[in-house]
């Protein structure tokens, strides 16, 4: 065993010991890979490209956490992403332990020529966080939240997890919007924008950046904040993974009684017109700490029915008063409502084995859920009653609503709601008919979108770049000055012009 060798197998013992939890990281810290032969990639363009064997081991040596190639045991678990219709390998992975890592990552792809993914939580749908035959840039081995709690500030390293801040924050009373499943990664949801049941009350994700640490495609290491590289802050809120990777993220956090209330309705879908309508007309008016979520679902072994979720975080003596118009919305099926831990609710939508299913999803933003596009939701759900299907909304409006078009990259603010169809099916199952079935109610719906949301998808009948809306210039002119060779091209990206 070399000396680098020695140190870092005890270093890694002893974090593996004084941290049960940090297992992964011991193992990752703990392990020196040598390199047998030159490896066959892929450039940025697709073409075939051979990076000789030293320069692969001269990469992995410079790593404090660890490269993993084609073979090795941990290869298979690392190239994976939720989507489990999406089934690529990298001819590299490199699981980055700090900043130090991402800088190494980032200079050899660039001098290689490398086409380069970045992975955090891989939860991006279309499956961009990895890739075949290129280097996948693998954060998951770079969590960690620490809370300053006289400051409401939480530092969130750019590999974590939506669970692992809102586990930290929360113990001090304090949060910040994040995502509805708890291991969605910080860095896509954020990039991207960030909605979350909190999202009417703090803004969305992106609106309670202080400030990032990024290491962009030249492999400088750059502070970006209002002050500091204000041009790059500006993009990095909704502009994806475009400018760089984001290795810390610094949050503004805000007090918030940790026990919050947790409400369920559900109706028949015979009266899925007149719900929706009624919905329609409270929820743009209702107050900003509730937050309702759903719509029209298709469960197997049960009717379709309509089902509202409800987080409101206000005041416990006004709940019955603020959810009185849910109530009278239709008549009840069913209707719970919980005091509820925040962290617990926040874990509940999570999914144990999400590769177990396959869903096709489609979103839009809407600005307001007029007559017509009620009809038209209603009209077409005549989903098969032994599929699973929703077609949902995900609330927008309140603070979210209040901040101006050109204040971040992210260009939807006038949306009420971010409306979402998904169809899923077992992966052992042919899901054709289900997917035809959710193209064609999609094209009957999408004329009533204004753009979407880059995270859920990145394809659309709106153009891409339309729907950066009046941003467009100003994150060309971003990209020609970040990243000129388009290093980050697997995200809604937008290719430089120069
Ligand atoms: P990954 O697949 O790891 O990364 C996606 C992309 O993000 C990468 O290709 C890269 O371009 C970029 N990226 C990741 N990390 C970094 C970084 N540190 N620096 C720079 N770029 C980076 N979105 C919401 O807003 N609210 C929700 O409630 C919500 N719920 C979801 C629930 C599920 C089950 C799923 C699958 C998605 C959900 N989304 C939600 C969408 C989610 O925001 C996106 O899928 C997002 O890309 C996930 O981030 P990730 O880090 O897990 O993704």
């Amino acid at each position: 065993m070399n000396r680098r060798h020695f140190c870092m197998s005890t270093l890694a013992a002893a974090i593996s010991a004084a941290h049960p939890r940090n297992d992964l990281l011991a193992a990752v810290l703990n392990e020196f890979i040598t390199v047998t032969a030159d490896v066959n990639a892929v450039t940025g363009d697709g073409a075939q490209l051979t990076i000789k064997r030293s320069a692969v081991q001269d990469f992995g040596d410079s790593l404090r956490g660890r490269l993993l190639l084609p073979g090795h045991e941990a290869y298979d678990d690392a190239r994976r992403v939720i989507n489990g219709s999406i089934d690529k390998y990298p001819a590299l992975i490199a699981q980055c332990v700090g900043s130090a890592d991402v800088k190494s990552a980032v200079d050899f792809a660039r001098s290689e020529g490398l086409l380069v993914a970045v992975k955090c939580g891989g939860h991006s749908f279309s499956g961009k966080s990895t890739c075949d035959g290129g280097l996948m840039i693998d954060l998951s081995t770079m969590r960690g939240v620490q809370v300053d709690p006289a400051a409401k500030i939480a530092h969130v390293r750019g590999g974590s997890l939506l669970g692992d801040m809102d586990h930290e924050t929360m113990s001090y009373g304090l949060v910040t919007t994040a995502g509805t499943v708890s291991h969605t990664g910080v860095g896509g949801l954020t990039t991207g924008g960030g909605f979350g049941r909190l999202g009417r009350r703090f803004g969305l994700t992106i609106d309670n950046l202080v400030s990032v640490d990024v290491i962009t495609a030249d492999g400088q290491f750059r502070h970006a904040s209002l002050e500091e590289n204000p041009d790059l802050f500006w993009g990095i809120r909704g502009g994806g993974g475009n400018f760089g990777i984001v290795t810390s993220f610094e949050f503004r956090l805000h007090p918030m009684d940790r026990m919050i209330v947790d409400a369920f309705f559900e109706y028949p879908i015979s009266q899925a017109r007149s719900v929706l309508r009624n919905f329609a007309e409270f929820a743009v008016n209702a107050p900003d700490e509730l937050n309702i979520d759903g719509g029209l679902r298709a469960r197997p072994g049960r009717d379709n029915y309509v089902g509202f979720h409800a987080v409101w975080s206000g005041p416990k003596n006004q709940t019955d008063k603020v959810l009185a118009p849910l109530r009278k919305a239709g008549t009840l099926l069913r209707e719970h409502v919980e005091v509820k831990d925040y962290v617990v609710m926040q874990r509940e939508g999570d999914n144990t084995d999400p590769r177990a299913t396959g869903t096709y999803l489609k979103s839009g933003f809407t600005k307001a859920y007029t007559p017509q596009l009620i009809d038209t939701i209603v009209d077409g759900f005549d989903v098969n009653p032994s599929w699973s299907a929703n077609l949902g909304a995900q609330q927008s409006g309140g603070a979210i609503g209040r901040i101006a078009e050109d204040a971040t990259a992210f260009a939807h603010r006038y949306s009420e709601h971010n409306m979402l169809l998904s169809v899923s099916w077992p992966v052992d199952s042919d899901p054709t008919e289900r997917i035809a079935w959710a193209r064609a109610y999609w094209a009957e719906l999408e004329p009533h979108t204004f753009g979407f949301y880059t995270n859920d998808l990145l394809q659309s009948n709106v153009p891409g770049y339309a729907n950066y809306r009046d941003n467009l210039d100003r994150l060309v002119t971003l990209k020609n000055k970040y990243d000129p060779k388009n290093l980050f091209r697997l995200n809604a990206n937008i290719r430089p012009t120069v």
